[in-house]
């Protein structure tokens, strides 16, 4: 099997330290194990995604050493994936998880939407305990409602089960079973969210592993289910621990610097960053901090993350 990792940023922004983060460690697992990493633009937010902070993060991931393998045309010049380019795929499955029964068109607006969500919570139910209204609905009724050009979103049937996996940095991780609703899938735009895109994309491009920020491991459990609807095994999870600030709270932007152009721009050497980088929840077996990351070879390995939030502390990077 060959290893198959991949970094998936939204291009509303620049290239945040903890996003460069996870982009070198998938970087380092895939050459650790002889495999591909993978880059592709989640791009599906069309107010916030811009092409000029797409270029900006290809351009510091490309500063720091990351290159992907490979693109949509897998030439020589190849470009990342794109989301944008791939809307078809995602109708698709969508409408052929309708087809099976695995998810409806649900034509609640916003307004009838949060009056549920209300009434819910005044009754100390889940928040989404009323979203479900058109799943019965029959199928005939639902195209007439589209035909006649009423505004539906494409729901996903929580099928109601318990969904648990073994993650490689955090171990055994059990949800709730009311922790999610029927979810949406499709948008009323027809744009595809995150939860559902982001599975399409990593069963088709047969990702074999995923390390992504902690803050993504609630959306596992939704993730989880559009797998076993697909048929696909999921790919291993790894959900790094966060990063904070000296305050211990998310690092962001009042902590200072927090994405890399602005040290690329203050003249910080690549290597320097990708080494510190490195070390904010992952340590090396040789007990080292000073190493060059294109040297690590099969030492990298996800056995060494740390289970806790580190700490961002830009005077440590300057020892570097
Ligand atoms: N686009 C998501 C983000 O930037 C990707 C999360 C993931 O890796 O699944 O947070």
């Amino acid at each position: 099997m060959t290893v198959r990792v991949r970094f998936a940023p939204s291009p509303t922004g620049y290239l945040h330290i903890g996003g460069a983060r996870t982009a070198l460690y998938s970087y380092l697992f895939a050459k650790a194990n002889g495999g591909k990493y993978i880059l592709r633009i989640e791009d599906t937010d069309l107010e916030r995604s811009k092409r000029e902070y797409e270029e900006a993060q290809i351009a510091d991931l490309k500063w720091m050493g990351i290159e992907h393998d490979e693109g949509p045309d897998k030439g020589g010049d190849f470009g990342p994936y794109r989301q944008s380019e791939r809307l078809q795929i995602y109708k698709d499955i969508a409408w052929d998880f309708v087809k099976r029964g695995l998810a409806y068109p649900c034509f609640l607006t916003s307004i009838e939407l949060e009056r549920l969500t209300e009434k819910a919570t005044s009754e100390n139910k889940d928040p989404h305990a009323y979203h479900g209204q058109f799943r019965d609905l029959d199928p005939a009724q639902a195209q007439k409602r589209i035909d006649a050009g009423e505004e539906y979103v494409i729901r996903f049937k929580n099928p109601g089960k318990t969904w648990e996996f073994t993650d490689l940095v955090k171990g055994h991780v059990k949800f709730p079973e009311n922790m999610v609703g029927d979810f949406v899938i499709l948008r009323a735009n027809g744009m595809p969210v995150y939860n559902f895109c982001c599975v399409v994309d990593d069963a088709k491009m047969e990702m074999t592993h995923v390390f992504r920020a902690e803050e993504h491991l609630n959306n596992t459990c939704r993730q989880l289910m559009i797998y076993d609807a697909m048929g696909v095994t999921p790919p291993r999870f790894g959900h790094v621990s966060l990063l904070i600030g000296h305050d211990r709270q998310k690092l962001s932007k009042r902590h200072g610097a927090t994405s890399v152009t602005q040290y690329k721009d203050q003249g910080y050497l690549p290597a320097a960053l990708a080494n510190y980088l490195c070390l904010l929840g992952w340590s090396h077996p040789d007990e080292t901090d000073i190493f060059d990351v294109n040297e690590l070879g099969d030492k990298f390995g996800y056995e060494r993350f740390s289970k806790s939030s580190a700490m961002y502390d830009i005077a440590k990077l300057n020892f570097f």
